[in-house]
């Protein structure tokens, strides 16, 4: 252990289970530690990098920006603010007209539940089991795995889950208290689990049947990484609220809520110091250009699809199931997950949990078709029996 690894176990609260190495730099779809080791990353920050690490682009824009205005409160304009929200309306789906700018995604989350009882005057929300929406305590009390919860109640009151992908439990839940249904398209935490295309759909159809209001949280789907700009394109779906974050700045933090006109906030109900400042509003608008004009959605699509026809889950013993979309991919596994990762890690590839069988990938969508055949074979070795001898 270095000396700085020291420091950081001394004086960081303990609350990531640290992975053993240090990451010094990143290119495109590699880091770096310490040592020099290279590793292929397929977290890219839990799928934040997007565009793939210290994207040209984007450091030209965060370090001519940062020499410019770093920050600038919503009390005043600020062009690349309005550039931003301008370019959020043009790309999100027909109907979502309004922009929330904060930081993260759980204060997307937040946002969300907060415009949505104020626009309805209602208190409650239908949520899903196996959904994740964030840490802070609106947002938590969204989420349902009872390991982040349990230790924080009493939790905001009001909300109800029901299992994914199954519409007559929402109908049996709603009441004449219910604000909203909030669900994310593909469940990521959960263990990459996408909706039943006809599921999200219907659930749209009621919403709107009892004027409730209909969230789709796609931090983590957001921004190309299903393959659609955003995964409620793949289906024909129109949120009141689109909950933004993790890949919308490229590694800067920056989140929003993109409203609808039946969203109503009158001036001062909620706020952020940050949310908005420019240097994060040049970072996002720097990273989406980037997206946008390398079709990166698209390659998202075909890497994704390439991998899945790759892969040879269904001769692997261990693979229960692969589930892919995009370049969301997970490989849920009869046993538990953690001792492949820490196999990966050794063998120079990064990925993720996502419970406890699951191995995540989320890679940057920029990686190579090369990258990603290494990233197959290493994944076809360890979950081969051969990998136990
Ligand atoms: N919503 C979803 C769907 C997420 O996957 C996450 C994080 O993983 C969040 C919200 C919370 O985002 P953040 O960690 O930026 O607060």
């Amino acid at each position: 252990m270095t000396d700085f690894e020291k420091i950081e176990d001394q004086y960081g609260l303990n609350l990531f289970q640290k992975r053993g190495i240090t990451l010094v730099k990143g290119k495109n779809a590699i880091v770096w530690d310490k040592n020099g080791k290279e590793y292929i990353d397929c977290t890219a920050g839990h799928g934040v990098a997007g565009i793939g690490h210290a994207n040209d682009d984007l450091v030209a824009a965060l370090s001519s920006q940062a020499a410019k205005l770093i920050t600038c409160t919503g009390s005043f304009y600020n062009e690349e603010r309005a550039k931003l929200m301008k370019k959020l309306v043009e790309i999100s789906p027909k109907g979502l007209e309004k922009v929330f700018l904060c930081n993260s995604g759980t204060e997307s989350v937040e946002a969300a539940i907060k415009f949505a009882r104020l626009s309805t005057g209602k208190t409650d929300f239908i949520c899903a089991m196996r959904g994740f929406h964030g840490r802070t305590l609106g947002a938590l009390s969204a989420t349902h795995n009872p390991k982040y919860r349990n230790d924080f109640q009493p939790l905001i009151p009001g909300f109800h889950f029901v299992p994914f992908n199954n519409i007559e439990k929402i109908k049996e839940n709603i009441t004449d208290a219910t604000a909203a249904i909030m669900l994310e398209v593909v469940q990521g935490e959960g263990g990459v689990h996408p909706a039943n295309p006809e599921y999200l759909e219907k659930v749209q159809a009621l919403c709107k049947e009892k004027e409730i209001l209909f969230i789709l949280d796609e931090v983590q789907t957001g921004f190309g990484r299903t393959g659609r700009l955003f995964a409620c394109e793949h289906y024909n779906l129109k949120p009141d609220l689109l909950c933004l974050s993790k890949a919308i700045g490229g590694g800067f933090p920056v989140g929003a809520v993109l409203c609808s006109s039946s969203i109503n906030i009158a001036l001062g109900k909620h706020g952020t110091t940050f949310g908005g400042n420019p240097l994060a509003c040049a970072a996002a608008l720097a990273s989406i250009n980037f997206l946008l004009k390398n079709d990166l959605p698209e390659q998202s699509a075909k890497k994704g699809q390439y991998f899945a026809e790759k892969f040879p889950a269904d001769k692997l013993e261990k693979v229960r199931e692969l589930r892919q979309i995009g370049l969301m991919i997970g490989i849920e596994l009869k046993e538990k997950s953690q001792p492949y990762i820490t196999k990966l890690q050794e063998m120079g590839i990064l990925v993720l949990p996502a419970g406890v069988t699951v191995i995540r990938l989320l890679p940057p969508l920029t990686i190579e078709y090369e990258q990603l055949d290494t990233v197959i074979n290493s994944l076809t070795k360890v979950l081969s029996n051969q990998s136990e001898d």
